[in-house]
């Protein structure tokens, strides 16, 4: 019988006596007292705008199964709202409030014009087999439909952990079939396969705008170098826990394209530890094999009783990248890690984050790490709207335009390219490129943001409450635009 991987967190929820959002709105007034906004329009930044609660019935083998559900509209300040739809059994209404909150800070951090959100469906999609979990998915679907807790310009949901492209075509699917007079319908979920209307480099978006947020805040040498080490990712020690979406490819840009040296590997059913190095790609193949990470040959396993204890192993960067309250107020003062880069949402409890912070340890906050899957939900979001590929407007206009410079530069210098260079210089921008760069420039532009704050305002104490100054001034000053706060 599989160890439920929620077990681990439950286990971190009981340690753990603040509940999720109360952790989260902890984090906020820590920020908040930092600024000078009416206590009413702070009020009206931290609440929960609106939940919606389902129970429904699902046929699953010949039995009828109660199914429990969740959409939180955390605010509307900027309409639609975005989040991801989780399937596990640690979802309760208090984690998909907290979840909806961290989006509503994260979309404005990356200046996303969003309103945050989360769903979630209490279930370990583990347990149930495709044609189950499509049949979930479509009638969690029609609920919210029903109830207006979806739609392009209302709420667009989104992968999340334990969900995928397979399921955001299933949510899109089922919309489009309920609302075919709605020439938007696509973009009512983002996160769809290619093919359905996805945009290109979705799948991997979290994983690599964790890597430039990590490379961006390791390139300042005031933040890195009082941890003892030197700027850069090149050579950096890292351990990841949770080799899903968000884990595999943060690991996989971190090594392949920063030359970090991925240590450990924790997965809910154990770990595997290499102090010389895991190759990222090797691993991943190792489990498409054979169902596991375990037993990598090329790496020590870590049975399941043990798996934790991996979190305090040295070295440089420890990579959250599973569920919340993973490091809390008890194995905090373990932790070997100079910097904490939370690639989940809510790793690191209140409680912990004041003993990371004791202890000189970085902590690079999720509202900002991990937005990556948002940004380029929103350019999704903007494709489907707007009824045409990213970059099919430009790309032949950009190749003539290089092709012309060629020829002059050529024909002034006397010179001609070799096929190569000329091949690499006439090249138009794709649709995967234009993600990529657009990713690339809002996740450095945003790390400068809250950088900025950090050493500029008086008495911000670190990167996080940083990263909330930044969030509640953003929608702060939208409530002022929309007339409601004079
Ligand atoms: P996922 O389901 O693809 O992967 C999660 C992985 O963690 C799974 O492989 C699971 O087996 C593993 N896991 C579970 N419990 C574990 C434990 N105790 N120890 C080690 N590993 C464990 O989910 P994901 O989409 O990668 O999401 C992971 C985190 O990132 C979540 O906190 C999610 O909210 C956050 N996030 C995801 C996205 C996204 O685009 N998918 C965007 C922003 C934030």
């Amino acid at each position: 019988m599989p160890v439920a991987e929620e077990s681990v967190a439950t286990v971190a929820k009981e340690h753990e006596t603040t509940p999720f959002f109360e952790s989260v709105n902890r984090n906020f007034a820590r920020a908040a007292a930092l600024l000078n906004y009416p206590r009413g329009l702070l009020e009206q930044i931290r609440v929960c705008n609106k939940v919606y609660y389902v129970q429904f019935p699902v046929r699953i083998r010949g039995e009828i199964q109660v199914i429990q559900g969740w959409r939180a509209e955390h605010s509307h300040h900027r309409l639609p709202c975005k989040g991801g739809i989780r399937y596990a059994e640690t979802v309760d209404l208090d984690e998909i409030m907290a979840l909806a909150a961290l989006m509503t800070y994260k979309c404005a951090i990356v200046n996303v014009p969003f309103g945050g959100a989360k769903g979630g469906i209490k279930i370990n999609p583990r347990n149930y087999t495709e044609e189950e979990l499509e049949r979930i998915t479509r009638r969690y679907t029609v609920e919210l439909i029903q109830k207006n807790f979806i739609g392009p310009s209302l709420d667009v949901p989104a992968p999340d952990y334990g969900t995928g492209a397979r399921e955001m075509a299933w949510i899109a699917d089922t919309y489009m079939a309920f609302r075919p007079d709605d020439i938007n319908a696509l973009a009512c979920v983002t996160g769809k396969p290619v093919e359905q209307g996805g945009v290109r480099g979705r799948t991997e978006a979290t994983g690599l705008g964790v890597y430039f947020g990590i490379r961006e805040a390791l390139s300042v040498p005031e933040l890195v170098r009082p941890l003892g080490l030197e700027p850069g990712i090149e050579g950096k020690r890292v351990i990841v826990q949770g080799f899903g979406n968000v884990g595999y490819h943060a690991a996989k840009f971190l090594q392949q394209e920063g030359g970090a040296i991925i240590t450990a590997v924790i997965e809910w059913d154990g770990a595997v530890y290499n102090p010389d190095g895991i190759d990222v790609e090797d691993l991943a193949r190792h489990r498409r094999e054979t169902g596991s990470i375990l037993h990598y040959p090329r790496a020590k396993t870590i049975p399941l009783e043990e798996r934790d204890s991996v979190l305090e192993y040295e070295c440089d960067i420890l990579l959250p990248a599973a569920l919340e309250s993973q490091i809390h107020r008890y194995n905090a003062p373990r932790i070997q890690a100079k910097i904490i880069a939370e690639a989940a949402n809510g790793p690191t409890t209140a409680a912990a984050e004041e003993i990371l912070e004791r202890r000189g340890i970085l902590v690079i906050p999720d509202i900002f790490l991990n937005a990556g899957g948002v940004v380029v939900s929103y350019f999704e979001w903007l494709k489907n709207i707007s009824h045409v590929r990213l970059g099919r407007l430009e790309k032949r206009f950009e190749e003539r335009t290089n092709q012309q410079l060629i020829e002059m530069v050529e024909r002034l210098t006397g010179q001609s390219l070799t096929p190569r260079e000329r091949q690499l210089l006439l090249r138009g921008p794709g649709e995967e490129d234009l993600v990529r760069s657009g990713l690339e420039d809002t996740m450095i532009a945003a790390f400068h943001e809250i950088w900025h704050i950090y050493k500029e305002r008086k008495g911000v104490p670190n990167l996080r409450t940083a990263a909330f100054v930044c969030a509640i001034d953003k929608i702060a000053t939208a409530y002022f635009q929309l007339g409601i706060f004079p």
